[in-house]
C-alpha cells in the first residue's frame, strides 16, 4: 500500500482510526491460533459507508482486506495471511435498538456478547449463544463463524438467531438482507450463506438478532464420575429420556486439575471427568427436571454432585468452565484448541481414541466438551509452536474416523488456516470447487480475506 493509498483511506475513516506503527500492526497480525502475519495498515471503521469506501478503494488499488472482531478465532481466520488493511471492528459496536414487543436487537458488529446480555438482563431478555469466550468474542465475528458454544444442546447457534444482515461486498456495495419476522422464505437466503463464511465473501455491518425471554429459574449443577464411559453414558441418558438441559459440559481430568489451579472452584481433581450441567425454564419445572436428572446422574455412578445454591454459586461454576481454555495455556506454551463434532451416541469411542493417538504422538491433551452436541474440544498442550505436527498427527488420523462416523472436522471454531490442510477428508470436489465459484462470485478480485479456507 503505497502512501497515496494510506492518505486515502485516511480521508476515509479519519485520521485516529487508521493505524500504521508497528506496535499498532503487530497487535493486530496474530489471533487465538499459531500463524501471524502483518498487515499493512489497521482501520477502525465506524459506518456502513466508510466500509463501502474501503471496499471501493480496495478495489481499484488491489489490496486485501481482512475484517477482525476480537481476534478470539481459534483457526487463523482473522490473520491478515496477504497483508493489506486489517478492519477492526471495536468502534462499530453500537446498539441500534431493542425491540422488546418484537424481542429482537439491532446491533453493529463489534458488538461483544457478554455486553449486549447486559444490556438485554433489565428488560428480561437475552441473546441465547454463550461462548466459553462471550466476554470478547464480537457478534460480527460470531455471525462469520456461525458460533455455537454452552448452550447450542437447548438453544441452537448464531445462525438460528439472525433475522437480517447489513453486508457490504467487495465492489463496495451494500446488501440489505432479511426481515424483522421469523419467517421468510423470499428467494435464496444469501444471509445464512454470509453465517459461516468466515469473513471471506462480504463484510458484515449491521445484524438484526431475534432475542428470548430469559428464563425464570435456573440451576446450575456439578457432578463428578470416576469413569468417562459412565459420563458420556449419563450424557446420552439425560437426552434420550427427553430432559433438554440448556448445557451439559464435560471437562476431563487434566482439565480438572488446571482450572482448580487457577479458579478454586472446589472440583475433586481425582474424578476422571465432571459433568457441569444447567436446567432453566419455570421454577416448577426445573425442579421436577432436576429430580430425574439426578436419578440418571446416579445411575452412572456420580457423586460429589452439588447444586448451586446461589446466582453467584452458579456464576463461579460456569467461571470455572469458561477459564479452562486459559487455565490450559498456563501448563504449557502453547495450547491449540481443537474442534471436532460426532454423533452423541459416539462420544465415548472417540473420546477413547483421542486418548489413545495423543499418548502414541508424544502430546499432552486436555478435553472439554460440549457433550449434548457430540462437540468436543481436545487441547492439545506443547512446547513450542515447531511440535504443532504432533497434533496434526493426531488429527490425520483421528479425521478420517470422525468422517466415517458421520461427523465433521469443525462444529463451530471454522476452518480458517488451521484445518485448511484436513478440508478434503469431508468435502468432495464438487462442493469445494461450488464453494471455489461461490467466492469468485461474491469476490472476483480476491481481495476479502484472501488466503483463508477457500481461495
Ligand atoms: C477461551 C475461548 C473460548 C471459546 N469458546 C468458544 C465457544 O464456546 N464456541 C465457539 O463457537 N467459539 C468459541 N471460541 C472461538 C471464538 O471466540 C469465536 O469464534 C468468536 O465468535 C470469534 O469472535 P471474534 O469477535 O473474536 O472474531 P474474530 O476472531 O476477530 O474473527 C472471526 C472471523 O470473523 C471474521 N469477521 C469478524 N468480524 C467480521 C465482520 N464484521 N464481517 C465479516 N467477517 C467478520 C474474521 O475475518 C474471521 O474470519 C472460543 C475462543 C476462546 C479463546
Amino acid at each position: 500500500m503505497d502512501n497515496k493509498t494510506l492518505a486515502q483511506l485516511e480521508v476515509i475513516t479519519g485520521k485516529d482510526n487508521l493505524k500504521t506503527s508497528i506496535e499498532d500492526l503487530v497487535c493486530y497480525s496474530y489471533d487465538g491460533y499459531l500463524r501471524e502475519n502483518l498487515p499493512e495498515a489497521v482501520a477502525f471503521p465506524q459506518s456502513t459507508e466508510q466500509v463501502s469506501n474501503i471496499l471501493k478503494l480496495a478495489g481499484s488499488e488491489g489490496f486485501a482486506v481482512t475484517s477482525r472482531g476480537s481476534g478470539s478465532n481459534l483457526c487463523g481466520a482473522s490473520v491478515p495471511k496477504k497483508g493489506g488493511l486489517v478492519l477492526a471492528f471495536s468502534k462499530m459496536n453500537r446498539t441500534i435498538m431493542i425491540g422488546r414487543a418484537e424481542r429482537l436487537a439491532v446491533v453493529e458488529p463489534g458488538k461483544v456478547l457478554d455486553d449486549l446480555e447486559m444490556e438485554l438482563a433489565p428488560l428480561g431478555l437475552s441473546y441465547p449463544v454463550d461462548l466459553g469466550s462471550s466476554k470478547i468474542a464480537t457478534i460480527g465475528g460470531s455471525i462469520a463463524l456461525n458460533s455455537g458454544g454452552m448452550k447450542a444442546v437447548k438453544y441452537g447457534v448464531t445462525r438460528d438467531y439472525l433475522l437480517g444482515l447489513t453486508v457490504v461486498l467487495a465492489d463496495g456495495s451494500i446488501l440489505e438482507l432479511g426481515t424483522k419476522t421469523k419467517k421468510n422464505v423470499v428467494g435464496y437466503d444469501l444471509m445464512s450463506l454470509f453465517c459461516g463464511s468466515e469473513g471471506t465473501l462480504g463484510i458484515i455491518t449491521q445484524a438484526v438478532l431475534k432475542l428470548v425471554v430469559k428464563p425464570k429459574s435456573r440451576m446450575v449443577l456439578v457432578a463428578h464420575f470416576k469413569s468417562m464411559e459412565e459420563t458420556c453414558k449419563a450424557v446420552n441418558e439425560v437426552l434420550a429420556s427427553g430432559l433438554v438441559p440448556a448445557a451439559i459440559e464435560i471437562i476431563d481430568r487434566l482439565v480438572i486439575g488446571s482450572v482448580e489451579d487457577y479458579t478454586h472452584a472446589g472440583l475433586d481433581r481425582s474424578a476422571e471427568a465432571l459433568l457441569l450441567i444447567e436446567l432453566d425454564g419455570k421454577e416448577s419445572a426445573v425442579n421436577e427436571d432436576s429430580a430425574a436428572l439426578n436419578v440418571i446422574l446416579e445411575k452412572y455412578g456420580a457423586y460429589a454432585r452439588k447444586e448451586a445454591a446461589t446466582p453467584e454459586e452458579s456464576d463461579k461454576l460456569w467461571l470455572a468452565r469458561k477459564s479452562a481454555f486459559p487455565s490450559m495455556t498456563r501448563l504449557k506454551n502453547v495450547c491449540i484448541a481443537e474442534d471436532i463434532t460426532v454423533p452423541v451416541s459416539r462420544l465415548y469411542e472417540v473420546i477413547k481414541k483421542l486418548n489413545e493417538l495423543s499418548v502414541k504422538n508424544k502430546v499432552m491433551m486436555g478435553l472439554i466438551s460440549h457433550s449434548g452436541d457430540g462437540n468436543l474440544h481436545p487441547h492439545f498442550l506443547l512446547d513450542t509452536k515447531e511440535e504443532e505436527f504432533k497434533a496434526d498427527r493426531v488429527l490425520d488420523e483421528l479425521t478420517p474416523f470422525i468422517v466415517s462416523l458421520g461427523g465433521t472436522l469443525s462444529g463451530e471454531h471454522g476452518i480458517g488456516v488451521s484445518k485448511k490442510k484436513f478440508l478434503g477428508y469431508q468435502l468432495k470436489e464438487n462442493e469445494l470447487t461450488t464453494m471455489r465459484a461461490l467466492k469468485k462470485l461474491f469476490d472476483p478480485k480476491g481481495i476479502i480475506n484472501p488466503g483463508s479456507f477457500i481461495d
